[in-house]
């Protein structure tokens, strides 16, 4: 019963027979290779949109080589308060960026409201030579949260970033997730939702190691060869990331493992919603669910193997009360390797309400 995160699985057998493959023969060297070049003419096809795109092997690699594509040293970068970019990447965007100045926007469920990042923007006028520069905006979709922002709520968001002069990134480490949830394309989630450059997820979601970094207007590339090359994310063998991407994308084979990942979730936290002792703080939109549990369930649950990670609950991001004492905040994620029996034992132990059967 691992829910501890979407990285826990391993990689799809597709993509591993994929790298099995890529394995024969001489290929040209450092992302020069035909299976990379197939992977960023999948892309093109599936975005809709001439795209300049570089693969890497990790999502810290691809924030913080879009944010410093984007960003100047002294650009200030808006993000949620509880992002990734914020909290879980030591420090990489400030250093890849050379020091522009992450500023956290807290909101419900891990998302921005367009009346909360209005006032950040009042605050932070461009020329005022004694603050940063209003630079990026970054968004999560999925969200830290395991929530996901609509296309209009996307697009309401980097209207008024674009109004104010700034560039729009997502942190689509699983923008999958996302996408197989919402009524819209990939095209939609993206550049005509106004995002200008997106760190596109693979590994959460079935890659072994593989992300992309894709700009919707080359202009803006135009240092990340370098960037990606001086920070040590130019893989030399780099036919094995082309390979990951071009098994993930082709016959919708990342649609399919981001459907079987929502699933489980979906279907786990609709058996812990008809718990009355336990609460969920949003709800679950894709495969993260966030749930405030009694102590004796969370020790039950443990005692018998389960493995999930208790969260920090943060008041601004919940609509319901915190943890009481007795109770624990915790994140499951669920992803494509998720076993359908351990949701089914994790539900049946939950229902027994930390009760040992005598
Ligand atoms: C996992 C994750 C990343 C990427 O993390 P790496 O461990 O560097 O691959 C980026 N953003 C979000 C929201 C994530 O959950």
């Amino acid at each position: 019963m691992d829910f501890a995160s979407d990285n826990t699985a391993g990689a799809s057998q597709a993509i591993l027979e994929a790298i099995l493959a890529a394995n024969e023969g001489l290929l040209p060297a450092y992302g020069t290779d035909p299976l990379t070049a197939k992977a960023l003419r999948l892309l093109e096809d599936i975005f809709e949109h001439p795209i300049t795109g570089f693969l890497v092997s990790t999502g810290t690699a691809a924030n913080a080589l879009a944010l410093g594509a984007i960003s100047p040293p002294f650009g200030a970068i808006f993000c949620h308060s509880q992002a990734h970019v914020m909290d879980d990447e030591c420090g990489a965007p400030e250093m890849f960026t050379g020091g522009a100045k992450l500023v956290g926007i807290p909101g419900w469920a891990g998302k921005i409201a367009p009346a909360d990042l209005k006032p950040v923007l009042a605050d932070f006028p461009r020329g005022l030579e004694k603050q940063v520069q209003p630079a990026t905006l970054s968004l999560s979709q999925v969200t830290e949260c395991g929530t996901i922002y609509t296309c209009d709520q996307l697009a309401e968001l980097t209207t008024l970033a674009h109004e104010a002069g700034l560039m729009v990134h997502m942190d689509g480490a699983r923008f999958a997730n996302a996408l197989v949830s919402l009524p819209c394309s990939p095209a939609e989630m993206s550049w005509k939702a106004g995002i200008d450059v997106l760190s596109f997820g693979a590994t959460k979601n079935g890659a072994l190691a593989c992300e992309a970094v894709l700009f919707f207007d080359s202009a803006r590339a135009a240092s990340l060869p370098f960037q990606r090359k001086r920070s040590g994310h130019t893989l030399s063998k780099g036919r094995y990331l082309g390979a990951q991407m071009t098994a993930y994308l082709e016959n919708g084979h990342w649609l399919g493992l981001a459907t079987a990942a929502n699933g489980h979730a979906r279907r786990l936290a609709q058996g812990l919603g008809q718990i009355p002792s336990i609460r969920l703080p949003w709800p679950c939109e894709a495969n993260e669910i966030f749930a405030i549990l009694p102590h004796a369930i969370d020790t039950a649950l443990k005692e018998a193997g389960a493995h999930y990670y208790p969260w920090k609950f943060h008041a601004s991001s919940a609509a319901s009360p915190p943890p009481a004492a007795d109770e624990v905040f915790v994140r499951l994620v669920t992803s494509f390797a998720t076993l359908p029996s351990d949701v089914d034992r994790f539900l049946a132990l939950v229902r027994s309400g930390g009760h040992k059967p005598i």
